[in-house]
């Protein structure tokens, strides 16, 4: 393993910041693999989870079982770290821009594509690695003048040109969910049968860029813009995980996890089985299925107050039932509020203080009914 530090250009004089990678196995041979933790960094269950991974890296590499490279980022965002507020940790928005840490990468398809074309052909794998030089270039020479910038350029010129992509996040208390693109779902589905996903969510260009999609869109986007002049496959499966919740940071879980990665990986031939007949851990039966992400539909509360749930994450809702009741203290009001679709509520809130307006829970029901930016700021 190989652990290399990135410095960030420091926001102030005196301080500075770098981000840390390890590498595993070979770059150049075999697939390669890109798992980071706590984009987020308020969302510990990755970093514990990336713990046990780099456990298991560990091991692998020593047993010559790695047939591909494998970059383990075990804290992506140490900007988010160091954000804290009298006793209070945030870590999701950047303080100097307010910006979302995992929206706003930058994408440089047309250009990577232009750059590209004269020396793309009939073979998909030649294509594949002709892109992939052409975007990676395009990520190196972009600007990047705050640290915030440097941050996710550096993130992006290791994930770029990946064959697997793993952002681990988490809700605020949730089970076990997947977000990826539509193209991805087909990859997808055996990772999110060994993580025991509850649901995964599908969408494309769900909005404002986060990272799992900057890293694999470029490849559908790519293969819309070529049509059938080139074939251009879909090269990076590209997975934001979410750890269930913000409390669920617990060795078992993590450790359940780092293996349900791992046996993917397996499954995908990145690593090599070390069973004496060679058999990759069976897929087991899924646990969740996929839906829209268009069909997910957050829970609004009218007005604020107390929050009290009356139902439990994961739970079957019908639409009508009630979610969650909000209690104005001083009138003595009780507010309803009910699930907006059928659907599987997989996601509340932690606060139990709630403002107007204020989206409290996510029913994922299977029809698309929502439009525009699929993605709230939580
Ligand atoms: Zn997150």
């Amino acid at each position: 393993m190989q652990l290399r530090q990135h410095p960030l250009p420091s926001p102030t004089p005196g301080t500075q910041r770098e981000l840390v990678s390890l590498h595993y196995g070979q770059p150049g041979q075999g697939q390669k693999v890109y798992i980071q933790a706590s984009l987020h960094a308020d969302e510990l269950p990755g970093m514990l989870t990336a713990w046990h991974l780099r456990r298991h890296f560990d091991a692998l590499e020593a047993a010559g079982r790695l047939r591909g490279e494998v970059i383990l980022v075990p804290m992506a965002n140490p900007i988010g770290l160091s954000q804290w507020w009298l006793q209070s940790h945030l870590g999701r928005f950047e303080g100097l821009s307010g910006e979302n840490f995992n929206r706003h990468y930058p994408e440089h398809i047309e250009a990577a594509a232009r750059h590209a074309e004269s020396q793309l052909g009939d073979d998909p794998a030649r294509n594949v690695a002709v892109l992939r030089a052409a975007l990676k270039t395009e990520v190196q020479a972009s600007p990047a003048d705050t640290e915030l910038k440097a941050l996710r350029k550096t993130l992006m010129l290791m994930a770029c040109d990946a064959d697997v992509v793993l952002d681990l996040h988490c809700d605020a208390q949730a089970m076990m969910h997947l977000y990826t693109e539509t193209p991805c779902w087909p990859q997808c589905e055996p990772l999110a049968a060994y993580l025991g996903a509850g649901v995964t969510l599908l969408a494309t260009d769900s909005g404002d860029n986060p990272f799992d999609e900057a890293c694999s869109q470029v490849w559908w986007k790519w293969a819309k813009h070529f049509g059938d002049r080139f074939p251009i496959p879909q090269a990076c499966l590209s997975v934001t995980v979410e750890l269930r919740g913000q409390q669920d940071v617990h060795h078992d879980l993590a450790a359940k996890d780092a293996q349900a990665i791992v046996d993917f990986l397996i499954h995908r031939g990145v690593i090599a089985s070390d069973a004496p007949d060679g058999a990759t851990p069976p897929v087991p039966a899924p646990v969740g299925d996929a839906r829209p992400l268009a069909g997910s539909i957050p829970v609004p509360s009218p007005v604020g107050g107390v929050l009290t749930f009356l139902r439990e994450v994961g739970e079957t809702v019908r639409e009508g039932d009630v979610i969650a009741q909000v209690i104005d203290p001083i009138s003595g009001s009780v507010t309803d509020l009910k699930s907006p679709t059928d659907g599987l509520l997989f996601a509340r809130d932690t606060l139990r203080l709630v403002t107007a307006g204020a989206r409290v829970a996510k029913v994922a029901g299977r029809e698309a009914t929502r439009t525009g930016k699929l993605l709230g700021a939580r």
